[in-house]
């Protein structure tokens, strides 16, 4: 009901970045290679997604916005097993009860259409241009949830929170070109060539890339990967820390803090590190159902996977110290 959506809005797009993050995990998941990002007013009077993915299928349009309507996943086993961003086909129904939207999409072998949605009922659905892949305009957030919007309103900013989940998104998946325009002014853009250490030098700038030095590490169960930066240019706080897991960014007090133990053995402790890691693992292994917005995870090997960390972290750090 629409009401069950405004409770479940809450918890999946509690603020504009929030918003992106789900946009950009779709586009992803509809093998786009490249996506852009138009802010305006820190995502509350506009946030538009562009990507030349595979789009969505015409019949698919009244259910967009229904909860629990994914394609991704068609029995529970599935669940079990996720390998796509989202699964839970919470996040456009979440999306369209608090804020108007727009979409003009045209599947691969279907007929482009343009749909348009507000408080959470479809109004509108016509054919649309040719086009590849998807463009969804998401506007007024959270117009008929006052509370939310006057806690927007009194927030400095959400542009900071924006460029983060961009960033992150782009460092895990260096094939994909992102690109982020905010109130006109371009703040991220990667090539998508698949060159992670150019993606790092897109974010972080050439400095910071021409001092990062792969590392890889493996057992039975994990396989990390990924570059650590020299430590005499590191960071006096956490946020340089990019850890994916199957390519899903994810925060983890326990892994970051492995990754920061490995460095600190050699450095002064009021200094962080900046990493960019990927482990790959069966998905059996981890669970990303624990929160709607699917950043947090439980492993069901934690002490193995954070010790294998740790000690990779600390074995290339002393290589690169000798
Ligand atoms: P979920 O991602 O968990 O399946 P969402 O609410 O995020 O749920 O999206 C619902 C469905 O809409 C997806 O399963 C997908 O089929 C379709 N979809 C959404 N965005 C896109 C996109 N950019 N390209 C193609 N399909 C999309
Ligand atoms: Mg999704």
């Amino acid at each position: 009901s629409a009401i069950q959506n405004k409770i479940a809005a809450g918890e999946v797009v509690e603020r504009p970045s929030s918003v992106v993050k789900e946009l950009l995990e779709n586009s992803i998941d509809a093998n786009a290679r490249q996506v852009e990002v138009f802010i305006e007013e820190s995502g509350m009077k506009q946030i538009r997604i562009v990507d030349d993915g595979d789009g969505i299928h015409h019949s698919d349009g009244p259910l967009l916005f229904q909860r629990h309507a994914t394609s991704k996943i068609d029995t529970d086993y599935d669940l079990f097993q996720i390998r796509s961003l989202g699964f839970r086909g919470e996040a456009l129904a979440s999306i369209g009860a608090v804020a108007k939207v727009t979409v003009e999409t045209n599947h691969l072998d279907g007929n482009p259409v343009f749909i348009r949605f507000e408080g959470g009922r479809l109004v509108e659905q016509i054919p649309g241009k040719e086009r590849k892949g998807t463009d969804i305009t998401i506007t007024d957030l959270f117009y008929n949830t006052p509370a939310r919007l006057k806690y927007m309103r009194s927030m400095r900013t959400e542009s900071g929170k924006i460029i983060d989940v961009i960033q992150r998104m782009a460092l895990a998946y260096p094939r994909v070109s992102f690109r982020l325009v905010l109130d006109h002014s371009e703040k991220v853009m990667t090539k998508g060539n698949g060159n992670l250490k150019e993606v790092i030098s897109d974010i972080y700038g050439l400095n910071i890339a021409r001092h990062a030095v792969s590392f890889e590490a493996q057992d039975s169960d994990f396989h990390i990967q990924g570059f650590l930066i020299r430590p005499e240019i590191n960071r006096s706080n956490r946020n340089y820390l990019n850890i994916s897991v199957n390519r899903r960014f994810i925060r983890s007090f326990r892994l970051s803090q492995a990754v920061i133990n490995g460095y600190h053995t050699l450095l002064p402790k009021d200094k962080y590190p900046i990493a960019i890691i990927d482990i790959t693992m069966d998905p059996k292994l981890v669970d990303v159902n624990v929160h709607p917005a699917k950043t947090e995870v439980r492993f069901s090997k934690e002490r193995e996977l954070n010790q294998l960390l740790e000690t990779a972290v600390r074995s290339r750090m002393k290589d690169e110290m000798l």
